[in-house]
């Protein structure tokens, strides 16, 4: 495609093609033909805690190895380990090979680093939970949340909590023109869909506080002597902060946690990839003009998105919902 031509890549981009099944290997070395396929679950500075063949039983303490680098290596990330990878106290296996990502979640620039940063690789979906009332839903949030699904490769998923308290409807109405997932729950109602759509799969979480994503966390995961154990095992007892976390569901699966994360980096988006994830859209943004925004009147008056509506291709909400996301970009909102 040539607008890949001049995207600007860098070491954790990734070429989003979801639904593929496979692994593909960037640099296979014949010297550790040997190695143990495994999935990071937790980051904490120089150290990696890897689950062998992604088994939340095998959890391994590994560094990286000297000939990667400065190769980012984050939580989600497949890689390939070797040396000790017993898991046995104070064992220590080495990370050889880090596989290309299928899906990349980016936080923003903060005051400690001023660079937007991969911190979730390879989920295939992100669950944005967000509750119906106390506190209303952030829409805002909410669209750059999508954005962020769009441009990263992830399946985005509403879920909706406190329906006891509010009717989902209207919320549910202004999502409907981007046909997105959305699973409803309340707290006295076993979150069964939810669990359904998070089996098996790798997803990540993101919500701000009060709006019951710990109340769900802990139904769906009612073994959390285990996840707070993984946590303190990275940390040996210091007091880190941990960016992202995955806690493996007892009908398999992983939930990424992202409690250090404070919003979701999009400075990075090219307004390009966003249209790409809305197909009846994107072979007329061809013919816009050079650095057009799409966003239309007045902004990018000759935006050719507006002749797609126009002709009766697509659906005046599908256009307008687009907008709503690209314009969203600019946008910070703190979880
Ligand atoms: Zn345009």
């Amino acid at each position: 495609m040539a607008r890949s031509d001049w995207r600007r890549l860098d070491e954790s981009d990734v070429r989003v093609r979801p639904g593929k099944g496979t692994r593909p290997r960037s640099k296979r070395r014949p010297a550790h033909a040997d190695a143990s396929p495994a999935m990071v679950t937790a980051k904490d500075r120089g150290r990696w805690t890897c689950a062998v063949d992604a088994d939340p039983e095998r959890a391994v303490t590994a560094m990286r190895a000297r000939e990667l680098g400065r190769t980012p290596i984050v939580v989600g990330d497949r890689v390939d380990l070797v040396g000790d990878v017993s898991g046995r106290p104070d064992s220590l296996a080495r990370i050889v090979r880090v596989d290309e990502r299928t899906s990349v979640l980016r936080r923003t620039a903060d005051d400690t680093d001023p660079y937007e940063r991969v911190v979730v690789a390879n989920a295939e979906q992100l669950l944005i939970v967000t509750s119906l009332a106390d506190p209303p839903p952030r829409t805002g949030f909410i669209d750059r949340c999508l954005v962020a699904c769009y441009s990263g490769g992830l399946q985005p998923v509403l879920c909706l909590t406190k329906s006891d308290l509010a009717d989902p409807g209207e919320l549910l109405a202004s999502y409907a023109d981007l046909a997105v997932p959305a699973i409803v729950t309340r707290h006295d109602e076993e979150p069964t869909e939810l669990r359904d759509r998070l089996a098996g799969r790798v997803s990540a979480l993101v919500g701000h506080s009060g709006v019951g994503k710990s109340t769900l966390v802990n139904r769906l995961l009612p073994d959390a002597g285990l996840a707070t154990g993984e946590v303190s095992a990275i940390g040996k007892g210091r007091h880190t902060s941990v960016s992202a976390v995955a806690l493996p569901l007892p009908s398999g699966g992983w939930v990424i946690d992202t409690p250090g994360v404070r919003s979701f980096g999009l400075a990075h988006v090219n307004p390009d990839d966003i249209v790409l994830a809305f197909p009846e859209f994107a072979e007329a943004a061809e013919e816009c003009p050079s650095g057009c925004g799409h966003l239309g009147p007045p902004e990018d008056p000759d935006c050719a998105l507006d002749d797609v509506v126009k002709s009766g291709e697509a659906r005046p909400g599908r256009l307008a919902s687009l907008r709503r996301l690209l314009a969203s970009r600019a946008g910070l909102d703190v979880l």
